[in-house]
């Protein structure tokens, strides 16, 4: 078959999106954003914005410590996005988005996502296997056992560390 744009030098800019609430980032998220890094040649996480939903550190917060855990990859970006993701990728010229899947019980909410954002905008969706060293990790539970004083050294990045132990202690 004939591929003419190959052998060319020609160069399609591969731009992918992690999006999430964040709150806080976790060693799992952490660990498929760098994977990304390794793959694409520009990430972009995408922090959600979403009034409804309670959350423990503001929106400018969550940005503010990803960027700080992400600082050594030069290909990462932090942003933030309301309303469609398939929007935010139109906009920012991302064609892909990027999935953790930690478990059977994440799959079935993430193909539906998947399939509707491909449905929407033609955006396609790309899982990566969670690190099992995290795949029991999220945020709301790392926030639970923080709130109960329990240890979480090791679950999420020692800047988060310090910012967590600061909330709560708030409270
Ligand atoms: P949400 O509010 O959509 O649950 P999160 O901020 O908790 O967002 O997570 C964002 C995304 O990061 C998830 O959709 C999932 O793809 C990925 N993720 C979260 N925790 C882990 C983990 N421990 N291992 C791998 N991927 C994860």
């Amino acid at each position: 078959m004939n591929l003419p744009e190959q052998g060319r030098g020609w160069h399609r800019v591969l731009r992918v999106v992690c999006p999430g609430s964040f709150d806080p980032v976790t060693n799992g998220h952490f660990d498929i954003i760098g994977r990304a890094a390794g793959l694409y040649d520009e990430v972009t996480v995408a922090v959600l914005i979403n009034e409804a939903k309670h959350s423990l550190f503001t929106v400018d917060e969550r940005v503010e410590m990803l960027r700080e855990v992400t600082s050594g990859y030069g290909n990462v970006r932090i942003d933030r996005f309301h309303g469609l993701l398939v929007d935010f990728c139109a906009t920012n010229g991302i064609t892909a988005v990027i999935k953790g899947l930690r478990a059977v019980s994440d799959f079935e909410y993430e193909m539906q996502m998947a399939q509707m954002n491909y449905r929407m905008a033609k955006v396609e969706t790309l899982f990566m296997t969670t690190n099992p060293l995290y795949s029991f990790l999220s945020s709301s539970l790392v926030k639970e056992i923080a709130g109960y004083g329990g240890d979480i050294s090791g679950l999420v990045p020692e800047a988060v560390l310090a910012r967590l132990r600061d909330r709560l202690s708030e409270k």
